[in-house]
């Protein structure tokens, strides 16, 4: 029992000297004061990141651990926090899941194009509300009106702060307090909690199912028209299929009955593409399409197979198109300069340059097998390069979806590398891989980390086969 108390005395003793020959804040300063690299901080923000290093030896001293108190030890520590601490949270990362269309990681990349549009207003002053012909204000609304109608052969358009808020105002102007018919077969949930049901209800409209899940008569819509109709809306089933027994009207015979009734045909096609797309195996109609079937009004995202930044895009009917222009919602979900910088960018890039080219969802979207079985070779090489025995290095053939609410029964084959290191699991290594600076994002498949190479540009191929080589 006198030992036992007596040890402790003894442990004490040499964790209060431990604890001692921290040094105080004031001689750690100096020491920070003398490195250039901080010479730019304020002093009393250094001295709290040396405080939080000097509390954090502190705290490895009482834990029993023998951590370097030397003062230079604990200036480098404080630095690693600082470093930390000026590491954005929303930033760059490496996309190798080869989902192009990836709601979590930011879904489209922004075309060169777009990246110059927006680098430009992004430093000053711009002509958002503004019209330097006549010195008047100007619209926002019309800085992408016209490429807008040109691509999408609208009478009329608006561009608002994403395709969910789109449908909120076409609903809302359109059919506050009336009846919205939709099919039971797209009664659908968009994922991040966008429910059609919901949404209509929060924008004032009552709900009128009409059909089954499977099949939508003609008459099934029609049995459903009366008084207090307002629209009939159609929405895109985005994320899932219904297949085999299946049937819904044809779109030029919904828009016919529609007008019979003076109703609006509207579409919230999700995704919305304006150029016909045929991936793997399945095809998305161009939102031309629906304008020439008599459709009055489609909604569709900028950051879908668009390939820009988030928006929502309203399309259709210049009457329609003016009651959303005067809706006091309008405000609330307006869009922001940068991204309209970046949405006007590539609308650019379809009407003057070679959208499969120019915009990398589209380009990611259609590389050709040899070119995706190229790039999985370079990467190869590149990690090879650095390799060391027992490394498995190995090139794949890979299926994967558009993303997106896209194509959602295409499957996009490509190519990838599957790299297998000793002793290291393939979880650990996801997971070292994603924990930096720069994330890089993998499958893990089969115990195997798999990078497909879909959505790799040449320079993350480089920054892979480094990282790996560092990791190694
Ligand atoms: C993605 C999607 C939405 C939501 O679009 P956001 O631009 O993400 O707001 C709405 N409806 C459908 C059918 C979709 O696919």
């Amino acid at each position: 029992m006198f030992n036992i108390v007596e040890g402790a005395a003894n442990y004490m003793d040499a964790d209060n000297t431990k604890l001692r020959a921290i040094p105080a804040i004031d001689r750690l300063l100096a020491v920070a004061e003398s490195c250039d690299d901080l010479k730019h901080y304020p002093r009393e923000l250094i001295a709290g990141f040396l405080r939080k290093a000097a509390a954090d030896a502190r705290e490895q001293v009482r834990q029993g651990l023998d951590p370097d108190t030397s003062p230079e030890a604990l200036v480098t520590y404080a630095k690693d926090l600082l470093a930390q601490a000026s590491q954005p949270s929303l930033r760059r990362l490496i996309n190798a899941t080869g989902v192009v269309l990836h709601t979590n990681l930011g879904r489209a990349p922004l075309s060169k194009r777009a990246r110059v549009c927006v680098a430009g207003i992004m430093e000053g002053y711009s002509t958002l509300e503004y019209n330097v012909t006549n010195g008047q204000r100007g619209s926002r609304y019309a800085h992408v009106s016209e490429q807008l109608r040109k691509l999408t052969g609208a009478e009329d358009t608006l561009v608002v702060n994403n395709n969910a808020a789109a449908v909120m105002l076409v609903l809302s102007a359109l059919a506050k307090g009336r009846e919205v018919i939709v099919s039971r077969g797209e009664l659908v949930e968009i994922g991040g909690s966008f429910r059609v049901p919901d949404v209509l209800k929060q924008s004032g409209a009552t709900l009128v199912e009409v059909g089954t899940t499977n099949k939508t008569h003609l008459y099934d819509y029609e049995q459903a028209i009366g008084p207090n109709t307002a629209a009939i809306l159609k929405v895109h089933t985005s994320n899932y299929c219904i297949v085999g027994f299946t049937s819904k009207p044809a779109e030029s015979e919904l828009a016919a009955l529609a007008h019979k009734y003076n109703l609006p045909v509207i579409e919230d096609l999700g995704s919305g593409t304006l150029m016909p797309l045929a991936l793997g195996g399945q095809t998305e109609p161009a939102v031309t399409g629906r304008f020439a079937a008599g459709f009055d009004i489609v909604t569709f995202s900028g950051d879908k197979l668009l390939g820009a930044s988030q928006a929502g895009i309203i399309a259709g009917k210049a009457h329609y198109i003016s009651m959303m222009k005067k809706h006091p919602l309008l405000r609330a979900i307006r869009i922001d300069k940068l991204s309209l910088a970046a949405l006007e960018g590539t609308l650019m890039d379809y009407l003057l340059g070679n959208p499969v080219y120019d915009v990398p969802v589209l380009a990611m979207l259609s590389a050709s097998d040899s070119q995706l079985k190229e790039r999985a070779l370079k990467l190869k090489e590149l990690i090879a390069q650095h390799t060391r025995p027992g490394i498995t290095i190995e090139v794949v053939r890979v299926e994967s979806p558009a993303g997106g609410g896209a194509l959602p029964a295409a499957v996009l084959t490509g190519y990838g590398v599957v790299v297998a290191v000793p002793n290291l699991s393939a979880n650990q290594l996801e997971s070292r891989l994603r924990q930096r600076n720069v994330p890089i994002i993998v499958r893990v498949q089969d115990d195997n980390v798999l990078f497909d190479v879909r959505c790799l540009s040449e320079a993350d191929l480089e920054e892979i086969a480094q990282v790996l080589h560092n990791i190694m």
